[in-house]
Protein backbone atom coordinates (compact mmCIF):
# COMPACT_ATOMS: atom_id res chain seq x y z
CA UNK A 1 0.00 0.00 0.00
CA UNK A 2 1.30 3.52 -0.72
CA UNK A 3 -0.29 7.00 0.13
CA UNK A 4 -0.71 9.86 -2.52
CA UNK A 5 -0.06 12.20 -0.02
CA UNK A 6 3.17 10.55 1.55
CA UNK A 7 5.87 12.50 0.56
CA UNK A 8 7.85 9.35 2.07
CA UNK A 9 6.30 6.74 -0.36
CA UNK A 10 7.29 8.98 -3.41
CA UNK A 11 10.59 9.21 -2.40
CA UNK A 12 10.85 5.55 -1.21
CA UNK A 13 9.16 5.01 -5.18
CA UNK A 14 11.00 7.21 -6.81
CA UNK A 15 8.60 9.60 -7.70
CA UNK A 16 10.53 12.17 -5.99
CA UNK A 17 14.59 12.43 -6.81
CA UNK A 18 16.69 12.03 -3.44
CA UNK A 19 20.17 11.42 -2.94
CA UNK A 20 20.26 7.62 -2.63
CA UNK A 21 22.73 5.58 -1.02
CA UNK A 22 20.95 1.88 -1.17
CA UNK A 23 18.04 0.69 -3.31
CA UNK A 24 16.24 -2.78 -3.57
CA UNK A 25 12.92 -4.35 -3.46
CA UNK A 26 11.50 -3.52 -0.08
CA UNK A 27 13.82 -0.43 1.05
CA UNK A 28 15.69 3.22 -0.19
CA UNK A 29 18.58 4.45 1.56
CA UNK A 30 18.84 7.95 1.65
CA UNK A 31 20.12 11.07 2.42
CA UNK A 32 18.44 13.39 5.17
CA UNK A 33 17.71 16.40 4.01
CA UNK A 34 18.12 17.93 7.31
CA UNK A 35 21.30 16.30 8.87
CA UNK A 36 22.24 16.02 12.18
CA UNK A 37 25.44 15.45 10.82
CA UNK A 38 27.75 14.46 8.09
CA UNK A 39 26.21 11.08 6.33
CA UNK A 40 22.59 11.02 8.30
CA UNK A 41 20.89 8.68 5.98
CA UNK A 42 16.93 7.57 6.38
CA UNK A 43 15.77 3.72 5.62
CA UNK A 44 12.87 4.06 4.02
CA UNK A 45 10.71 0.99 2.78
CA UNK A 46 8.72 1.32 -0.40
CA UNK A 47 5.27 0.53 0.98
CA UNK A 48 3.42 2.95 3.47
CA UNK A 49 3.56 1.92 6.82
CA UNK A 50 3.12 4.82 9.41
CA UNK A 51 5.39 3.19 12.29
CA UNK A 52 7.06 0.25 13.81
CA UNK A 53 4.04 -0.92 15.48
CA UNK A 54 2.17 -1.18 11.77
CA UNK A 55 5.52 -2.58 10.13
CA UNK A 56 5.19 -6.46 9.11
CA UNK A 57 7.13 -8.49 10.93
CA UNK A 58 9.13 -9.14 7.75
CA UNK A 59 10.19 -5.96 7.16
CA UNK A 60 10.68 -4.98 10.66
CA UNK A 61 13.57 -7.73 10.31
CA UNK A 62 14.62 -6.72 7.44
CA UNK A 63 15.33 -3.32 8.13
CA UNK A 64 17.41 -3.80 11.01
CA UNK A 65 19.75 -6.09 8.75
CA UNK A 66 19.53 -3.51 6.61
CA UNK A 67 20.48 -1.05 9.23
CA UNK A 68 23.21 -3.16 10.56
CA UNK A 69 24.60 -3.79 6.66
CA UNK A 70 24.64 -0.03 5.92
CA UNK A 71 26.21 1.74 9.23
CA UNK A 72 29.38 -1.47 8.56
CA UNK A 73 29.82 -0.22 4.96
CA UNK A 74 29.20 3.53 5.50
CA UNK A 75 31.30 3.13 8.83
CA UNK A 76 34.48 2.43 6.50
CA UNK A 77 33.65 5.02 3.77
CA UNK A 78 33.26 8.03 6.09
CA UNK A 79 35.63 6.77 8.91
CA UNK A 80 33.21 8.13 11.34
CA UNK A 81 33.58 6.57 14.94
CA UNK A 82 30.22 5.48 15.86
CA UNK A 83 26.32 5.48 14.74
CA UNK A 84 23.07 6.20 16.20
CA UNK A 85 20.31 4.23 14.96
CA UNK A 86 17.46 6.54 15.55
CA UNK A 87 13.28 5.32 15.36
CA UNK A 88 10.95 7.52 16.02
CA UNK A 89 7.17 6.79 16.45
CA UNK A 90 4.58 9.67 17.92
CA UNK A 91 4.69 13.21 17.30
CA UNK A 92 5.38 12.94 21.52
CA UNK A 93 9.20 11.11 20.17
CA UNK A 94 9.49 13.39 17.63
CA UNK A 95 8.11 11.98 14.34
CA UNK A 96 7.61 14.44 11.76
CA UNK A 97 7.51 12.53 9.14
CA UNK A 98 4.29 9.29 9.46
CA UNK A 99 6.04 6.80 6.96
CA UNK A 100 7.97 4.73 9.22
CA UNK A 101 11.78 5.24 8.70
CA UNK A 102 15.15 4.43 10.79
CA UNK A 103 17.63 7.41 10.95
CA UNK A 104 21.04 6.16 10.84
CA UNK A 105 23.26 9.15 12.76
CA UNK A 106 26.96 9.01 12.07
CA UNK A 107 29.17 10.15 15.34
CA UNK A 108 32.41 11.71 15.19
CA UNK A 109 34.11 11.60 17.85
CA UNK A 110 33.59 15.49 19.58
CA UNK A 111 30.94 16.42 17.19
CA UNK A 112 28.11 18.20 18.47
CA UNK A 113 24.84 16.72 17.41
CA UNK A 114 23.89 16.79 20.92
CA UNK A 115 20.56 14.63 21.00
CA UNK A 116 20.38 11.94 24.18
CA UNK A 117 17.85 12.19 27.33
CA UNK A 118 18.70 13.70 30.81
CA UNK A 119 19.25 10.72 32.65
CA UNK A 120 16.88 10.14 35.55
CA UNK A 121 16.79 7.28 38.68
CA UNK A 122 14.37 4.00 38.25
CA UNK A 123 12.60 4.64 41.79
CA UNK A 124 11.41 1.60 43.51
CA UNK A 125 8.31 3.08 43.17
CA UNK A 126 8.31 3.54 39.22
CA UNK A 127 9.37 -0.48 39.14
CA UNK A 128 6.85 -1.75 40.90
CA UNK A 129 4.26 0.78 38.90
CA UNK A 130 5.38 -0.27 35.57
CA UNK A 131 5.57 -3.80 36.35
CA UNK A 132 1.82 -4.00 37.81
CA UNK A 133 0.74 -2.39 34.50
CA UNK A 134 2.38 -4.61 32.32
CA UNK A 135 0.97 -7.07 34.16
CA UNK A 136 -2.64 -5.73 34.10
CA UNK A 137 -2.38 -5.39 30.32
CA UNK A 138 -2.00 -8.63 29.16
P1 LIG B 1 11.31 12.12 12.10
O1 LIG B 1 11.38 13.39 12.88
O2 LIG B 1 11.84 10.92 12.82
O3 LIG B 1 9.92 11.89 11.52
O4 LIG B 1 12.30 12.33 10.89
C1 LIG B 1 11.97 12.93 9.69
C2 LIG B 1 13.27 13.21 8.99
O5 LIG B 1 13.01 13.35 7.61
C3 LIG B 1 13.96 14.50 9.44
O6 LIG B 1 15.28 14.17 9.87
C4 LIG B 1 13.97 15.37 8.19
O7 LIG B 1 15.15 16.13 8.08
C5 LIG B 1 13.86 14.35 7.09
N1 LIG B 1 13.21 14.79 5.87
C6 LIG B 1 12.02 15.41 5.75
N2 LIG B 1 11.73 15.61 4.44
C7 LIG B 1 12.76 15.08 3.74
C8 LIG B 1 13.05 14.97 2.34
N3 LIG B 1 12.22 15.45 1.43
N4 LIG B 1 14.19 14.36 1.98
C9 LIG B 1 15.05 13.88 2.92
N5 LIG B 1 14.83 13.95 4.24
C10 LIG B 1 13.71 14.55 4.65
ZN1 LIG C 1 4.34 6.78 2.88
Amino acid sequence: MRDDNCIFCKIANGEIPSATLYEDDDFRVILDLGPATKGHALILPKEHYPNLYELPDDLAGKAIVLAKNMIKKLTKALGCDGYNVVQNNGEAAGQTVFHFHMHLIPRYNGDDAGFGWKVGELTEEDKADILDKIEKSV
